[in-house]
């Protein structure tokens, strides 16, 4: 970046497969991480004033890279922008720490409101831009603020202010989550980390393990016609779990995950993407709407 010797590095043509849960896609023009605010404001001013496009990996597992690659400069959080504090009965995070860390956490330190976050393997500005959810719990419950960086300066949002509802807020794609705090409940340790081993084994039961997916790739419907039915069990009930197109297949034991198999490609997932939902519109005349964000030009084939 620049030559004074304290900038984080920029690196050329850096490839994000490796960044991701899925690891499909091409590289980004520019990659850096930056590991503290001031890092982060360096990098943002130096993208500004190359009128560079400016995006954001998390644990990259909920993210679909385009093929092509992604112009302009991909940030990635650490160090200091990445620790977990505990203050009191609240916890104080940077955007790149990771969920099932901050739930491990707040466990041993006897706090309790953010334990379903330990099957999440996702970062907390990742579940902020997602308002990040599951067994009964969910983000915006517990989330006090968040500080939010652009080129343009810092500002400190409540949660009111960050339109969250079913997998989604109101953050613009440039906007950064530096950290958040979560307000918690004071709670026996040895009960918290009880609740954490119980949802890791329910989920050891629900879904598969160890393999290369974004979770689940589209959001349940709230349409009619769907009687209630998770997009899950639209897509099994329309012949999905196993459809494979090139190297990316409907998982066999949970047909809402896309599971890259060997050497897929994000075309592959997409084309796979396009069969789950055309499949489900046939039979049940529901449209999927996908959860999977996307980084660089990658373009539903349905849109
Ligand atoms: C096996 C598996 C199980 C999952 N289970 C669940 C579940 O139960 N519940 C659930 O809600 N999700 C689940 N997910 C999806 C995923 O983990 C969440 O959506 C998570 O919140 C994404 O965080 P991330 O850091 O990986 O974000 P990424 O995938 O890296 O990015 C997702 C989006 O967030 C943006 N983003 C990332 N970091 C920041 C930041 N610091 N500031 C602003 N924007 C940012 C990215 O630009 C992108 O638009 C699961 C995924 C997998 C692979």
């Amino acid at each position: 970046m620049s030559s004074s010797g304290t900038s984080p590095p920029v690196e050329r043509d850096f490839p994000l497969a490796r960044l991701t849960t899925v690891r499909t896609g091409g590289a980004a023009e520019f990659f850096a991480r930056a590991g503290s605010e001031a890092e982060l404001a360096e990098l943002l001013a130096w993208a500004a004033s190359r009128g560079c496009p400016l995006s954001v990996v998390g644990s990259g597992s909920n993210l679909l890279v385009a093929d092509e690659g992604v112009c302009g400069l991909v940030l990635k959080l650490d160090r200091d922008l990445a620790a977990i504090a505990v203050e009191g009965s609240a916890i104080v995070c940077g955007g790149g720490a990771r969920l099932p860390a901050v739930a491990a956490r707040a466990a041993r330190a006897g706090l309790s409101g953010i334990e379903f976050g330990v099957n999440i393997p996702g970062t907390v500005g990742g579940a902020v831009r997602m308002n990040a959810n599951a067994y009964g719990g969910e983000l915006e419950r517990v989330l006090d603020w968040v500080l939010v960086m652009t080129a343009g300066g810092t500002e400190r949002r409540s949660a009111a202010e960050l339109g969250l509802g079913y997998r989604r807020s109101s953050l613009a794609e440039a906007e950064i989550v530096a950290s958040a705090r979560l307000t918690l409940v004071p709670q026996e340790p040895e009960k918290v980390k009880a609740t954490l081993a119980e949802l890791r084994a329910l989920r050891h039961e629900a879904q598969p393990q160890g393999i290369r997916t974004f979770g689940s790739t589209f959001k349940n419907p709230d349409d009619p016609r769907a009687e209630g039915r998770s997009a899950g069990l639209l897509l099994a009930e329309a012949g999905c779990n196993g459809l494979a197109v090139g190297g990316a297949r409907f998982a066999p034991k949970h047909a809402n995950f896309i599971e890259n198999t060997g050497a897929a490609s994000t075309a592959d997932v997409l084309a796979v993407m396009a069969e789950g939902r055309r499949r489900v519109l046939e039979r049940f005349g529901v449209e999927l709407e996908p959860e999977v964000q996307t980084l660089g030009e990658v373009r539903f084939p349905w849109l």
